[in-house]
């Protein structure tokens, strides 16, 4: 497969763009696979993609039920960050970060990684300590922080309403400037190019149906395009994590799964030139290169596997957005959707072996899996190629629930809403 340049645009350019070849094959499904992963989201092509390229491991099939970037991670809103409080996830997400950096050279793929900065609003003297607190744990494990004055906003967010009169008044904010954001169908598609290229199969519009398996032993999965037998099986299914678990016979998950919805409007002149996030609510806004401005709130309050929301979370996040910006009142909204998000009962990732032999899980990923793709292909591709977590995902364990050793970074409890 051609590697993209400069060179090759040029070329394909003159000769009216006809000699582009697929960035992947459509192979048909082989009866047995050294390693089968269920799921062609990020987490799943950039396991397989790291599969191959670090552990040499190459006989690998990613099994997709629709096409590439159906699922979450073509619907998200793309913010990239890693300011987090708790150590086990400002290592884990600051390596995605560091991954990041380079990841459109690592891939030969314009992932377009902007940073452009995630700036946490606060909105009392008490959130600005807790910002500060969290500031300096990240600089503390080397992470940029910033703590930004109302007169800094006033500079770098034109627009945000920083008046004494304001529904929720700003008192000040936590900046991290390397965040921002990507495009978020080029990172699936990148993995999936370099997946493919070192040899994996990626088989799409092929739904599990079911788990062979030799007494506890998982063997192989049942398809919609037939049975594949495998040494090694790995769930990587956001949303559908509890719906393919069961598939399995594991019933009891600490995971629930929420729509979530992202909401685009009409192209507007740039403006906003960094990721905004609302303290007094859920709320956060991007302005993306073509203009529209890309934003959310929570998830819809109820369990549901539909990827489109309700009414009342639209209303909210609105209202949110005309409260920090009172001038994009009468922005138009262009297009919404929903995607299934795998809540966690404590906002963490679990990305381990197990629960059942010749099984691995990798899901939890709440509101923020996308800024964790790099990683999480990176730390569940070891953890499958080597049979135990890297140090970066070890604290990500299931049985951390049992044990009472929760990575509850808002220390919020068990409550998916609020992580
Ligand atoms: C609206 C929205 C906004 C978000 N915003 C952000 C953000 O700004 N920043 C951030 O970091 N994260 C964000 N997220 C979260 C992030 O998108 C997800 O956590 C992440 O994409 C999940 O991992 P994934 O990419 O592997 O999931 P997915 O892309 O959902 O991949 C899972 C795949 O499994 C497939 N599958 C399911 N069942 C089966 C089966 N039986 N057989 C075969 N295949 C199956 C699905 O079709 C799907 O393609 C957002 C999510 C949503 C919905």
């Amino acid at each position: 497969m051609a590697e993209y340049s400069a060179l090759s645009l040029i070329r394909n350019a003159l000769g009216g763009n006809r000699d582009w070849k697929p960035a992947w094959r459509k192979p048909e499904p082989k009866p047995a696979y050294e390693v089968i992963i269920i799921g062609g989201g990020g987490h799943g092509l950039s396991t397989a993609y790291y599969l191959a390229k670090e552990h040499g491991i190459t006989d690998v099939a990613v099994i997709e039920k629709g096409y590439l970037g159906s699922g979450n991670v073509g619907r998200n809103t793309t913010a990239v960050r890693s300011n987090y409080l708790l150590p086990a996830n400002t290592r884990f997400y600051e390596h995605s970060m560091k991954q990041w950096e380079t990841l459109s050279h690592e891939l030969n793929y314009n992932v377009m990684f902007s940073q452009r900065g995630v700036l946490n609003l606060a909105h009392s003297p008490a959130q600005f300590d807790d910002y500060a607190r969290r500031g300096n744990a990240m600089r503390h494990d080397g992470i940029d922080a910033e703590l930004m004055s109302p007169a800094q906003l006033a500079r770098e967010v034109p627009g945000l309403d920083l008046s004494a009169s304001a529904r929720f008044p700003v008192v000040g904010g936590l900046m991290q400037r390397r965040a921002g954001t990507a495009r978020h169908d080029a990172v699936a598609w990148g993995y999936a190019r370099g997946a493919d290229r070192r040899g994996v199969d990626i088989v799409e519009n092929c739904e599990v149906t079911g788990f062979q398996r030799d007494g506890d032993r998982i063997t192989g999965v049942t398809t919609t395009r037939g049975e594949i037998r495998a040494k090694k099986v790995a769930v990587a299914v956001a949303g559908s994590t509890g719906h393919v678990m069961r598939l399995a016979g594991v019933d009891r998950l600490p995971i629930e799964s929420h729509v979530l919805q992202a909401f685009v409007s009409e192209s507007l002149k740039p403006f906003l030139h960094t990721v905004v996030t609302f303290g007094m609510g859920h709320f956060y806004m991007s302005q993306s290169d073509k203009g529209g401005l890309v934003y959310g709130g929570d998830i819809d309050g109820y369990n549901s596997y539909a990827q489109r929301g309700n009414l009342p979370i639209v209303e909210e996040v609105m209202s949110e957005m005309v409260a920090l910006f009172p001038s994009l009142a009468s922005v138009r909204v262009l297009r919404s959707w929903g995607g299934v998000c795998d809540m966690s009962m404590d906002g963490s990732p679990i990305i381990t072996t197990g629960p059942l032999p010749g099984m691995y899980l990798n899901c939890g990923w709440c509101y923020g899996g996308f800024k964790a793709t790099p990683a999480s292909g990176f730390a569940f591709a070891w953890t499958i190629a080597r049979d135990e977590p890297h140090k970066i995902n070890a604290p990500f364990t299931l049985d951390r629930f049992h044990r009472g050793l929760v990575i509850d970074d808002k220390g919020q409890g068990a409550t998916p809403r609020l992580h």
